[in-house]
């Protein structure tokens, strides 16, 4: 069957290997059906941590597909079931993963698609436990982007930032995957949206997507404007990705006691910070990764429900590396997904 492997730095090939046996008990074997793309694929394929990965890899961090066979034991899951599958290999047994908190887990074996084999081939078995019934309505391309793209943002905006409606947000990157999913689960909640992009086009995108104030970060900065705009009193929350580069103007536009969610840090991971500020203003941080079964669960029903993925190209597998350098260049608006 066909499979993508990461060679090394840059070099991804399509290759045929060994299908896999039956499923075990407690297995589900999967159709891949359709990837997305995320920064994680950008950073596994330009290198980073290859000493501790082993080559060849199988690439894709984030997929859905369709049950082809089940393990003897699985009534979960019947041939033809469409599903998503949790992007790490967690244990189940420990204290987080039993709590359902298995991005906390604490024997995962990694994350697949950058540690170990991920998606990007015909078919894989994966533990019933991990795999996540997609309800009707929701597409392949949709689905695939609920296990790392959904997901996350879920689990920042609502475990750990606890944003309630009504509140103001500031939304960095509103063109990118998680920023666009952002933006619409803030104004499904009747949030107030403040969003930057990096171009005009993309404001234009911003605001179609709903976000009520939209800010080119490129030619205005971004906390003067988040603090003229809310009349010097800033927003409740901050959902942050880009890191050193807006950290602290990040800060700037808190209210007293905001709170401000990252899960990235794409301009760099070191930054100063001011501390009395910090403690003064009543910031509370939250570092986020990944998410919960029940965030994807929870994910796929916003889907389901009529609040989709932005979807910004569709590749087939043989140009995962047309969709990766696509996402690299920033020209992106949305997902980028592949079919199988
Ligand atoms: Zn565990």
């Amino acid at each position: 069957m066909r499979a993508l492997q990461l060679f090394g730095d840059r070099d991804l090939r399509l290759t045929d290997i060994d299908p896999p046996p039956a499923p075990e008990a407690a297995e589900v074997q999967i159709r891949v059906r359709a990837l997305a793309l995320n920064y994680l694929d950008v950073w596994g394929f330009r290198g980073m941590a290859f000493a501790k990965r082993k080559m060849p890899q199988i690439a894709g961090v984030e997929a859905a597909g369709e049950v082809v066979a089940v393990g003897p034991d699985v009534t979960r899951f019947k041939a033809g079931d469409p599903v998503t599958m949790y992007g790490a290999d967690t244990c189940g047994t420990c204290k987080a993963c039993r709590e359902g908190r298995d991005n906390l887990c604490e024997n995962v074996a990694g994350i697949m698609g950058f540690h170990i084999d991920g998606f990007a081939r015909e078919l894989l078995n994966r533990p019933e436990r991990l795999v996540v019934k997609v309800p009707p309505g929701v597409s392949f391309e949709q689905a695939a982007c609920a296990p790392i793209g959904f997901g996350t943002v879920q689990h920042m905006l609502f475990d750990n930032a606890r944003l309630e409606p009504g509140e103001s947000i500031l939304v960095h990157a509103g063109g990118s995957g998680i920023g666009s999913a952002a933006i619409k689960m803030a104004k499904a909640i009747g949030c107030t949206v403040f969003t930057t992009v990096g171009d005009d086009e993309k404001a234009e995108k911003a605001r179609a997507l709903g976000a009520d104030h939209v800010i080119n970060y490129r030619t205005e900065r971004f906390e003067g404007e988040v603090r003229r705009l809310t009349k010097r009193k800033g927003v409740d929350v901050v959902f942050e990705h880009v890191g050193a580069d807006t950290w602290n103007g990040s800060l700037l536009c808190l209210k007293r006691g905001g709170r401000l969610v990252t899960c990235g840090s794409t301009s760099g991971v070191s930054t100063t910070m001011n501390l009395m500020q910090l403690f003064q203003q009543q910031y509370r941080i939250f570092g986020s990764f990944g998410c919960t079964l029940r965030n994807i669960a929870d994910a796929l029903d916003k889907m389901a429900s009529g609040l989709h993925p932005v979807i910004d190209s569709v590749f087939p597998l043989d140009d995962f590396q047309r969709g990766l350098e696509r996402l690299e260049s920033r020209r992106v608006f949305g997902k980028v997904v592949i079919t199988l």
